[in-house]
């Protein structure tokens, strides 16, 4: 069975998320990447290896927003913490509880939920004498009940690989959301798939798992008004999970058409007409045929 799990990378800004996001990729890279105007701009890169796939997700700088491109960016940072299965929370000494810190830290899951969460303290390198690492770690007992805290040396490649071991260890068991290979070249159907995802994911929050599946069935060139005629089926595993989707009288899938109609346009340049289905295919996660269906490999 394979592994997969979608991490957020949070901190301050300047404590290391960058150098160590590409110490966990290397040349291993499969980034997605995305024209800029597409929806999972957050998404920094995928690590998959084996069986287990890594999707890390970027956390945008927590601050209080004093704009609505702020209150946009919070939502995003937001909304990452709660998608995530495991959240890393960086920081160093010289920052480390600080205000920026404890607005990170008031912005975690619920420990009841059961989220992993691994709070990293970089830079140690820079700490003389290295003793001088241990109160914080004390500290950090106190600031939020971690699973791991891990002082590491981003930029030591053993520090790196032991960080990611812990953060294997905490994956969940589930699919390859992403086929390793279709990444590198941008498929539009894939990203179809990924910006409808996404406002499933966004508007209904937590009532719906991440591991929805989105399906594009038929893509038709309407020639009279240059317009493309997009058929997409979105699957769920239970009829609850399809009421939430559908909402009351179609207003959520209305709303998720919509605001995914709209960023597909954006990415394809031209006008979409985009139908979507909601069904249940019940247990389609542990269902190898479903899964292969679905366009998750493995
Ligand atoms: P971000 O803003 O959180 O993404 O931080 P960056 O990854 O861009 O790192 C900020 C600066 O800290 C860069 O100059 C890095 O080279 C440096 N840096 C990152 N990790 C370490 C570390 O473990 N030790 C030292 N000495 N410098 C580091
Ligand atoms: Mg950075």
């Amino acid at each position: 069975m394979s592994k997969s799990g979608f991490v957020a990378i949070s901190g301050q800004p300047n404590v290391g998320k960058s150098t160590i996001l590409n110490g966990f990729l290397k040349e291993k890279l499969a980034i997605i990447s995305p024209k800029p105007e597409t929806t999972r701009d957050n998404i920094r890169g995928i690590l998959t290896e084996g069986e287990e796939q890594i999707i890390f997700v970027d956390t945008p700088g927590i601050h209080k927003p004093h704009d609505l491109l702020g209150k946009l960016m919070l939502s995003r940072a937001e909304s990452s913490l709660l998608e995530a299965d495991i959240i890393l929370f960086i920081t160093e000494k010289k920052q480390a509880f600080n205000k920026d810190d404890e607005n990170i830290r008031n912005r975690l899951p619920d420990p009841s939920e059961g989220k992993k969460v691994i709070f990293v303290i970089n830079k140690v390198d820079k700490v003389r004498p290295k003793e001088l690492v241990l109160p914080l770690i004390e500290k950090a007992k106190d600031f939020y009940p971690f699973n791991d805290i891990i002082p590491i040396s981003a930029l030591n490649p053993k520090d790196i690989e032991r960080l990611l071991k812990a953060v294997k260890s905490y994956l969940p068991k589930g699919p390859l959301f992403y086929p390793e290979d279709q990444l590198t070249d941008k498929d539009d159907y894939f990203l179809v798939q990924e910006i409808i995802r996404e406002k499933v994911l966004t508007e209904t929050y937590k009532e719906i798992p991440h591991s929805v599946a989105v399906v594009v069935d038929e893509v038709k060139e309407e020639g009279t008004k240059n317009t493309l005629k997009i058929y997409a089926t979105i699957y769920v595993e239970r009829d609850s999970q399809k009421s939430i989707l559908v909402g009351k009288g179609g207003e959520m899938m209305k709303k998720i058409g919509e605001k995914a109609r709209l960023d597909i346009e954006k990415m394809l340049s031209r006008k979409v007409y985009l139908n979507l289905w909601a069904k249940v295919y019940k247990k389609w996660k542990k269902d190898p045929n479903a899964l292969r269906e679905l366009g998750y490999s493995g």
